[in-house]
């Protein structure tokens, strides 16, 4: 973090606000100011330039039209997230992160090639608790949300998933989300940083260059307990 105050940009909020993922702001707000820092968020609109000096940058979801929109204004400012800023993506994030995506109107768009993943309509519409595996970046702490998404996104060689689907459909082919760097990006919503404490601290760290204390919020385990509880149950 440069300065005394950690920025977080909260890019197109007008256009990827459609499933609360701007909450996931206020959650690596809150959590650095329990710990002591100070953090402000910083929104970054439609048609304004992306600050390359803002510590963590986050996209949330939205509908295939906000998403072109989206991606075609973030194309322009791409060197702002290059080639070494805190980047998460929730959904339409995630999916215009990647090197290309389809509409379900079947146009293609170049996406933003930070993440190494393709994303077409799939053959339906996951909508669903998603509950996954994690892998040792996240502390094997299971990943729980809820997604809304037609599209299916393919990984290549220069990404990882974030975990492993136990419950719902995630990436499509059984995993979930990417990870590249300090890239990564999610099918969850939630907001996913809400409820999975380990994803938000996770990118903090990334964002610190530190490990940060350790920060126990009960509220959270026991939401995470009963939302985790319930994946064994039909949805
Ligand atoms: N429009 C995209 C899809 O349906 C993303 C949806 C979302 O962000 N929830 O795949």
């Amino acid at each position: 973090m440069r300065d005394s105050i950690v920025h977080i940009g909260l890019l197109l909020p007008e256009v990827l606000g459609t499933y609360g993922d701007t909450g996931n702001a206020q959650v690596l707000c809150r959590r650095l100011r329990w710990r002591g820092f100070d953090a402000e968020v910083v929104p970054v609109g439609l048609g304004e330039p992306v600050p390359s000096t803002l510590d963590l940058y986050l996209l949330g979801g939205g509908e295939d039209g906000a998403q072109a929109l989206a991606a075609a204004h973030l194309r322009k400012h791409r060197r702002a997230l290059t080639p070494r800023a805190v980047v998460f993506g929730v959904c339409a994030g995630l999916q215009v992160l990647g090197t290309r995506f389809r509409g379900s109107d079947g146009v293609d768009h170049d996406g933003l090639g930070l993440l190494d993943l393709t994303t077409e309509p799939g053959e339906r519409r996951a909508v669903s608790e998603l509950v996954a595996t994690s892998s040792d970046l996240l502390g094997n702490a299971p990943l729980t949300g809820f997604e809304n998404h037609l599209g299916a996104s393919k990984l290549g060689a220069g990404s990882e998933p974030l975990g492993q689907v136990v419950r719902g459909t995630g990436n499509g082919d059984g995993t979930e989300g990417a990870v590249t760097d300090h890239i990564a990006g999610t099918y969850l919503h939630g907001p996913a940083l809400a409820r999975n404490p380990a994803l938000a601290d996770l990118l903090l760290t990334w964002a610190a260059g530190q490990a940060l204390p350790a920060l126990e919020v009960p509220e959270v385990e026991r939401l995470r307990g009963e939302r985790l509880a319930r994946r064994r149950r039909p949805s």
